[in-house]
């Protein structure tokens, strides 16, 4: 495979998510990317159609890159809870429902471990970092982080799940921690930590 370098390229990010945005956004910092998201550009969001994390990134790369015809690299992620098989999984956001709202999300999953007896509190995130180059070649680096799920939720950092996910070896959740704090362990800078080893 041709060697590629994303250092100093015009990259579009295929996400309109911002709390996403601004992470992948705070990632590429220091790499001088040229980035602009598919949000800005107006892009139509593509659906998310395949059974995996890896699968709907790619979709979303792909769509991105294709209407641009730039390199387009984006994320797709969620939290698996073990007692719940791994749910919500890649429907991570549709749990949220079409207001994105997030405390029904995490409430849902709450209700369903308390339907449990002794349920387990063990959960991940998971993020899929795909690159779709203008030429068709394509990659993938996934990252994921362990720990456990608390309720109430706590702290208004972060967005999505980050108020009930607890990462292993800490005592904040994601949604107390600083930025910089979560971006030194969290599923999307360990996919991101693979993706620049490999691409500057
Ligand atoms: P999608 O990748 O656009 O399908 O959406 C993934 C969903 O997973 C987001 O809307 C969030 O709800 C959740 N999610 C992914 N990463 C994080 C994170 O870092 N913190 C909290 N929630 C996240």
């Amino acid at each position: 495979m041709v060697a590629r370098t994303l250092r100093g390229a015009r990259l579009v990010v295929a996400s309109h998510n911002p709390g996403k945005l601004k992470e992948i956004d705070d990632l590429l910092g220091p790499y001088g990317v040229d980035a602009v998201s598919a949000s800005a550009l107006g892009l139509p969001e593509p659906e998310e159609t395949a059974p995996d994390f890896a699968g709907n990134a790619l979709l979303k790369a792909e769509a991105a890159m294709r209407a641009t015809g730039l390199a387009a690299i984006s994320d797709d992620s969620g939290i698996c809870a073990d007692a719940l098989d791994g749910a919500p999984g890649i429907y991570s956001a549709r749990w949220a429902g079409p207001a994105k709202d997030f405390a029904l999300a995490m409430r849902n999953i709450e209700e369903k471990l308390q339907a449990q007896t002794a349920p387990s509190r063990k959960a991940h995130f998971i993020s899929a970092l795909a690159v779709a180059w203008p030429d068709g070649q394509t990659q993938v680096f996934e990252g994921r982080v362990d720990g456990t799920l608390v309720w109430p939720p706590r702290g208004g950092q972060g967005f999505g799940y980050d108020p009930m996910f607890v990462p292993d070896g800490y005592s904040q959740t994601f949604g107390e921690m600083a930025p910089a704090a979560k971006h030194g362990m969290s599923h999307r800078a360990r996919a991101f930590k693979l993706l620049v080893d490999a691409l500057f």
